[in-house]
């Protein structure tokens, strides 16, 4: 076999509900996952010993080591599949890295999709998943795609019942990172300073899945939320331009995505979200913007047999 070839979707959070932080540091969650035609591609080929390469969008901050979220990922599963031969993966980038969008995140899941199919591990979906969750809390919903509420750290994953429906999203990439670590923490700053009481267990918000179970984009608009964003735009202030102006422009709906800097806009048609990108990109509140629909499907084989 010479190689197999995944891809991956980016991911946004529609909702984003983030309890008190735990003893071990994490942070209990209540999410919303939603993943988008915004794409990785990783290729997986027999090699002497694991390596990895990486180039396209922000490939020069993603780490060509075993810090590389892609070779923890083969690691974990060469824990089950101990026979398995070196491995080379590379790594073609479209998804913003460190934007909030859960591009290492995703890698991973690529990087266990297609060592699982060059190593004839057999797992099947639940197994996977189990060792997605050790690697990362993002990356088990990675590997589903789709619509999906997250709990825990967003690991433990129940599909959403949703319609067919086509939500099509802007994405405004922003000129700058944010780190998830730093954010949680400006959260938590923000809220001692407060003096607010987080209830420990985040609650699913019911106006959202009620929105989505309809297919009906302005509700869906409506019942964005992100409980990072106010962290997020304390760290990085421009952002509230961009939520503002893409709000103007006559989005649905506009949200930090996940740890942000990445700004999200939900468009009421493809040829809306067009002329919104269109003027977003003009309106130079922005680095960039790309266009993207959700529900996309999970971490899938695009070529490669064995
Ligand atoms: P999340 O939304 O899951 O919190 P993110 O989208 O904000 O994550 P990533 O693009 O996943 O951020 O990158 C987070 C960090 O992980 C970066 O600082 C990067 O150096 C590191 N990293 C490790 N492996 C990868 C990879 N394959 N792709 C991107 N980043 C990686």
């Amino acid at each position: 076999m010479t190689g197999v070839t995944v891809r991956v979707p980016a991911k946004l959070n529609l909702q984003l509900a983030v309890g008190p932080p735990r003893a071990d540091g994490y942070h209990d969650l209540v999410t919303v996952f939603h993943a988008v035609s915004l794409f990785d591609e990783i290729t997986a080929e027999p090699a002497r010993r694991d390596g990895v390469s990486v180039s396209g969008e922000g490939a020069d901050r993603v780490p060509a080591d075993g810090d590389n979220l892609a070779l923890r990922a083969v690691a974990a599963l060469r824990a089950e599949v101990p026979s398995a031969p070196g491995v080379h993966i590379t790594i073609a980038k479209r998804i913003p890295v460190a934007a909030g969008l859960a591009g290492g995140s995703g890698d991973a899941a690529a990087a266990l999709v297609a060592c699982n199919e060059l190593w004839a591990g057999g797992f099947g979906p639940p197994q996977l998943a189990e060792i997605a969750a050790r690697v990362g809390s993002d990356v088990a919903f990675s590997l589903l795609g789709g619509t999906a509420v997250g709990r825990g750290r967003g690991e433990q994953l129940t599909p959403a019942l949703a319609p067919a429906t086509q939500y099509h999203w802007v994405l405004a990439f922003a000129d700058g990172h944010l780190s998830t670590p730093e954010v949680y923490a400006a959260l938590d700053r923000q809220r001692a300073r407060a003096g607010e009481q987080v209830p420990a267990g985040p609650e699913l918000d019911p106006a959202l899945m009620s929105a989505l179970r309809s297919g009906d984009a302005r509700l869906v608009g409506r019942a964005l939320s992100n409980d990072l964003q106010p962290a997020a735009l304390s760290l990085f202030p421009a952002l509230r331009k961009t939520l503002a102006a893409g709000l103007e422009l006559g989005a649905l709906g506009a949200l930090v995505s996940g740890s942000g800097p990445t700004c999200v806009f939900l468009a009421a048609s493809a040829d809306r979200a067009l002329d919104l990108a269109a003027s977003l990109s003009g309106a130079g509140v922005c680095r960039s913007v790309a266009r993207a629909s959700g529900p996309a499907p999970g971490a899938a084989i695009v070529s490669g047999a064995r």
